[in-house]
């Protein structure tokens, strides 16, 4: 078994999930990529990370998974919880059963995760739990209202967190990032607001080309996962206080 804390990150599939594995193991920490499908990831083996299969929302994955980690390492010692999703449409239309699901993602999957990681961190040494949030955790975003109530869960999760586990010697880091050039951006996969005749047509037209408008125009200031990645390897590399 290997004594170096492990980082385990969830969601590396792409985006900024992939670029935090790849900037974790060049910064000398032994990484975990996970991801639903292993197929994925597979060039991530390549890069240094090993790899997990890990579904946040299923229990048996999600205990299979940290289990591997811990195998290995004794404990997870940095935890990225990035595996999330956006979608968008207005709060009188969006149905309840795909908030339901998103919320199993974003703030189910991610509480989870930390449940099953503290008891080990905690007693072995200490690390780092970073939650990837968002500026929508902070503010109200017009379109995509839920997914902000998601990422407001994400931040009151992860400030109570903080407090409660800081005298094990465990810090609680929460990322606000803005916009991040990822396809999870534009939401298109998570479409769940297809064209329609209803009285939020133009709402969504203007929502579309809004968000074509950030995609195509790195100049308003986006960031790339690159950036993001370099934050949180900072964040499991800064000095723990005791
Ligand atoms: P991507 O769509 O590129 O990445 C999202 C990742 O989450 C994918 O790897 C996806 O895997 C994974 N994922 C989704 N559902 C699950 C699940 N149930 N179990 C495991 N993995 C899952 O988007 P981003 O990189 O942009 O998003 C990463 C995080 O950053 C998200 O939490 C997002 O909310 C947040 N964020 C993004 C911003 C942006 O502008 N891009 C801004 C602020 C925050 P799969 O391929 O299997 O779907």
């Amino acid at each position: 078994m290997s004594r170096s804390p492990a980082a385990l990150v969830t969601g590396c599939s792409s985006g900024i999930g992939r670029a935090t594995a790849i900037a974790l193991v060049k910064a000398g920490i032994p990484t975990w990529a996970s991801a639903r499908r292993l197929d994925t990831i597979q060039d991530l083996a390549a890069a240094g990370c090993r790899l997990v299969q890990l579904d946040v929302t299923d229990e048996e994955s999600r205990v299979r998974a940290v289990k591997a980690v811990e195998a290995e390492h004794g404990a997870i010692g940095t935890l990225v919880n990035n595996a999330g999703y956006a979608q968008a449409g207005p709060i009188e239309e969006v149905p309840l059963d795909l908030v339901r699901r998103q919320f199993e993602t974003n703030v189910y999957g991610l509480i989870r995760m930390c449940q099953l990681a503290l008891p080990n961190m905690r007693t072995k040494g200490g690390g780092t739990i970073v939650n990837i949030g968002s500026a929508a955790g902070l503010m109200g975003v017009p379109a995509t209202g839920t997914y902000a109530m998601s990422k407001w869960s994400v931040e009151a999760l992860s400030d109570a967190l903080r407090y409660e586990v800081r005298d094990f010697g465990v810090r609680v880091v929460v990322l606000e990032p803005g916009g991040v050039i990822t396809t999870g951006f534009a939401a298109t996969e998570h479409e769940t607001w297809p064209a329609g005749s209803g009285p939020y047509e133009k709402f969504r037209q203007n929502h579309r080309a809004r968000m074509a408008g950030w995609t195509n125009d790195n100049a308003r200031g986006m960031s790339t996962p690159d950036q993001v990645a370099r934050v949180v390897v900072r964040a499991a590399t800064a000095t723990r206080p005791r």
